[in-house]
C-alpha cells in the first residue's frame, strides 16, 4: 500500500429515516479544518434508501463532494450491509482520513471497517489535528481521554491508511451554511453479497417517552450531588423555565436514580456546548469537565470555594444553591416582566 495514494478527508454522513444527523454537520466542520491543513478536499459518504436529495444539504454544510450510495438494502442501518458498501467505496476511493460520529451506528460500523481494512481506529476523540510528525511530515493526530479520563492520550496511526476516528456528537463545531454552494455529487454502486446478510430487521419499536436532547440546548442548568434529590431538581427546572433552558445532570445524580442517563453530561454521558452552562452543586470531576468545558459561558454555584469546577468557571458563586437558585429565578423573572 502506497500511503500517498490515500487522499482527502471523508466523513460518514449518518442519517436516520432520511434525516441527516447533527454529528454529520459537526464532522464536516472539523473535516474542513483538517483538509485545509493538508491542502485536500472534504468528501461526505451518504448511504441510505431514497436519500440522494440530501446531498446538496451536505455540500452547503461543508462537503466539496458527496458520494451517494442509494440502495434499498441500506434503508435501515444493518452492520453487514453498511460495512460492505463502505468497504467497497473506501477501497475504490482511498481516503486519507475517515471520520464517524461516536453514535450507536458509528460505534458499530467504524470498528468493523477498521478490522476489514486492517487500519487503525481511534474511538471517542475529543480533538483532531494535523501536525508535523517526528520526521517533520504532516500527520493526523487524534486525542481522547484515557485511563478513566485521568489523562488525554494523543494517538497517531503512522503506517496504515485510511486513518479513522469516531467523534462524539456535540464536540466539533458546524460551519455556517452556504446556500446554493456548488459541489460534486457522485453515485457509487456497491455489489452486495446477500449470502452474508445474516441479520434481518423484523420490527422497529420506538421509545414513546420523548427525551429532549441536551446537546442541542443553548442554556443548560445542570445539577450535581449538591442538589440532593428530585425536589432539588424542581428548583433547577424553575430556573431553566424562566431562562428558556433545559436541565441536565452530573453522573452522581444519574447513579442515584434521580435523573435519566439521557441528561448526563460528561465522559460517559453527553458532550454539550451551550452558550450558558450553569453547574449547581457539581464538584467538577475531570470526567464531568470533559463533557462541558467547551461551553460558551460557565457559571458555577458551589458551597465549597475550593471546588475544582471554579477553575473552568467564568463566574463563580460560593454559597448554598438551594437558596441561590430560587433567588436567581425570582430576580430573572422580575427583570423579564419589566
Ligand atoms: C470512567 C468514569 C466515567 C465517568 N463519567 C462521568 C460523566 O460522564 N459525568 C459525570 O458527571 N461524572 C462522571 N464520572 C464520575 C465523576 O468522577 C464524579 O464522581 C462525578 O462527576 C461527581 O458528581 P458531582 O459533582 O455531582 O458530585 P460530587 O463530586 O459529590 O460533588 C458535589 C458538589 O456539590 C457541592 N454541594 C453540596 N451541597 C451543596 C449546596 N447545598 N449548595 C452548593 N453546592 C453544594 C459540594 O461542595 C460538591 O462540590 C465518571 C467516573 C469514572 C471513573
Amino acid at each position: 500500500m502506497e500511503k500517498q495514494e490515500y487522499q482527502n478527508v471523508y466523513i460518514f454522513a449518518e442519517q436516520r429515516e432520511g434525516v441527516i444527523q447533527n454529528v454529520a454537520y459537526e464532522l464536516l466542520g472539523k473535516a474542513n479544518d483538517l483538509a485545509k491543513e493538508l491542502g485536500q478536499h472534504v468528501v461526505a459518504l451518504l448511504l441510505g434508501d431514497g436519500i440522494a436529495d440530501k446531498a446538496q444539504d451536505l455540500i452547503e454544510m461543508g462537503a466539496d463532494e458527496v458520494i451517494v450510495i442509494d440502495r434499498p438494502e441500506l434503508r435501515d442501518y444493518l452492520t453487514e450491509q453498511y460495512t460492505q458498501a463502505m468497504y467497497q467505496v473506501i477501497m475504490e476511493r482511498k481516503p486519507r482520513i475517515v471520520l464517524y460520529g461516536a453514535t450507536t451506528i458509528g460505534r458499530d460500523l467504524a470498528p468493523r471497517l477498521s478490522c476489514k481494512l486492517k487500519s487503525g481506529l481511534v474511538a471517542d476523540c475529543t480533538k483532531l489535528t494535523i501536525e508535523p510528525d517526528k520526521d517533520g511530515n504532516l500527520d493526523f493526530f487524534s486525542t481522547r481521554p484515557a485511563f478513566g479520563g485521568n489523562l488525554m492520550a494523543t494517538i497517531v496511526c503512522p503506517t496504515s491508511r485510511p486513518q479513522m476516528s469516531t467523534v462524539r456528537p456535540g464536540v466539533m463545531q458546524k460551519m455556517q451554511r452556504v446556500p446554493g454552494k456548488q459541489g460534486v455529487i457522485t453515485r457509487f454502486e456497491p455489489h452486495f453479497d446477500a449470502s452474508k446478510f445474516h441479520v434481518r430487521l423484523v420490527e422497529t419499536k420506538k421509545n414513546q417517552e420523548k427525551v429532549a436532547d441536551i446537546s442541542n440546548a443553548k442554556i443548560l442548568i445542570s445539577g450535581g450531588r449538591g442538589v440532593h434529590d428530585a425536589e432539588g431538581f424542581k428548583k433547577l427546572q424553575g430556573l431553566a423555565d424562566v431562562m428558556g433552558g433545559m436541565v441536565s445532570s452530573s453522573r452522581a445524580m444519574v447513579d442515584a436514580g434521580v435523573m435519566d442517563h439521557a441528561y448526563q453530561v460528561g465522559q460517559t454521558g453527553k458532550t454539550v456546548r451551550p452558550n450558558l452552562y450553569m453547574a449547581c452543586g457539581i464538584s467538577g470531576a475531570i470526567q464531568h469537565l470533559a463533557g462541558m468545558e467547551e461551553s460558551g459561558y460557565i457559571v458555577a454555584i458551589n458551597k465549597d470555594k475550593f471546588a475544582p469546577i471554579f477553575s473552568v468557571a467564568d463566574l463563580g458563586i460560593v454559597g448554598d444553591l438551594h437558596k441561590i437558585v430560587p433567588m436567581l429565578t425570582e430576580r430573572i423573572k422580575k427583570e423579564l416582566e419589566k
